[in-house]
């Protein structure tokens, strides 16, 4: 398809940077100065526009508010310590946005729009790539049905919109995970591997209930038997097993497919660990927590990077693992990823998009 676009370009006269306070920054509150917009209508991507940041006017009747047409991705610009941004594995996010599109009966977006759109967008705000340390420009492509039609079909028009919103670390402290054994998030057969917006309206309910308990995240479990672990609310959960870094598979479609999951289990096997992706039961991990062979818990996304768990808590019983202070392996793996992300070692698998 095509090879190149034309965006085109209208700069904002008035740049929020000067009055944006980037040492309180709130995941996902502050966006730049601009976004990126395209549409899809008879049958073809146009309308390629970077435009300022405002409110945009939709039909109340557009198929997506009612049927849930839309979906969305997430991946981060890093300041490289020579000055240049660098976008993380964009191609990994072109790839699964496409299989969201696909899965939700959406258009495919060429990946060089994908790739372009964001590139551009990142280039002229690039002066909202924060400098400081473990910070970084949060990007969210997302795409969602417009035509104004109530009948429960496919949408004939969408709308691709790129925002961007620059962040620090979104946990300051070790979680406290509870494993869900009531509610389900994804089945076999469903779209758990899409990154659906209902994915996460469904799954508000049962992570408020578990924040009112007193705990900071979820990990589900799968739909039929409760007795495996499956994922946290948007980050992939990996453990560190009697040395064995284990993850659950994603062969079953009912887990989304970590950038930074994947990004992990290659710097893992990198390092020699052996990497298991498979069915991890909740026994296991209990056991392991009791037994002290469970040395390392975390969820592995892009806005949570690597947060530690905590504890774990199954059946009335809360298990608390290893001090975080001390996990040798999710602390180095943190670093290895940083180094990368922010140029300060060699990138030897081309993660690092150069703006
Ligand atoms: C986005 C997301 C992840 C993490 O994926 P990354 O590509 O690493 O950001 C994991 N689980 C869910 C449910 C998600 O939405």
């Amino acid at each position: 398809m095509t090879a190149t676009i034309d965006i085109s370009i209208k700069k904002t006269d008035h740049s929020r940077l000067a009055e944006t306070d980037f040492n309180s920054l709130q995941f996902g509150r502050t966006f730049s100065d601009h976004m990126f917009m395209a549409d899809y209508a008879d049958g073809e991507w146009k309308n390629f526009q970077i435009v300022p940041y405002a409110e945009i006017s939709l039909s109340p009747a557009s198929s997506s508010l009612h049927y849930g047409q839309a979906f969305f991705e997430g991946l981060k610009a890093f300041k490289q310590a020579d000055g240049k941004a660098a976008i993380f594995r964009i191609d990994k996010n072109a790839e699964r946005f496409n299989k969201s599109a696909e899965r939700l009966c959406m258009p495919e977006l060429p990946e060089e729009i994908f790739i372009k759109s964001i590139a551009t967008l990142v280039d002229i705000d690039r002066d909202w790539v924060p400098s400081k340390p473990n910070h970084s420009l949060y990007i969210r492509p997302y795409m969602f049905a417009t035509e104004a039609f109530l009948g429960v079909t496919p949408s004939t028009t969408y709308k691709y919109i790129v925002l961007t919103c620059p962040v620090g670390p979104y946990f300051t402290k070790p979680l406290r995970v509870k494993i869900e054994t009531n509610y389900t998030r994804a089945a076999e057969g469903g779209y758990g591997y899409a990154k659906a917006a209902g994915n996460y309206g469904g799954a508000m309910l049962p992570a408020r209930k578990a924040m009112q308990e007193g705990f900071d995240q979820l990990i589900w479990t799968d739909a039929k038997e409760h007795k495996y672990v499956e994922e946290m609310g948007a980050a992939n959960a990996m453990f560190l097993l009697d040395g064995k870094l284990i993850t659950p598979a994603t062969d079953k479609n009912t887990i989304l497919k970590g950038v930074t999951r994947d990004t992990i289990l290659t710097l893992a096997r990198d390092m020699g660990y052996t990497v298991e992706e498979r069915p991890v039961a909740i026994a296991e991990l209990i056991a392991g927590a009791e037994n002290g062979k469970l040395t390392d818990a975390f969820g592995a996304g892009t806005a949570f990077t690597i947060a530690p768990i905590a504890s774990l808590y199954y059946k009335d019983e809360e298990y608390f693992l290893t001090d975080p202070e001390t996990r040798e392996f999710s602390k180095k793996m943190l670093k290895t990823l940083n180094d990368i992300r922010y140029g300060l070692a060699p990138d030897p698998h081309n993660w690092n998009y150069i703006v």
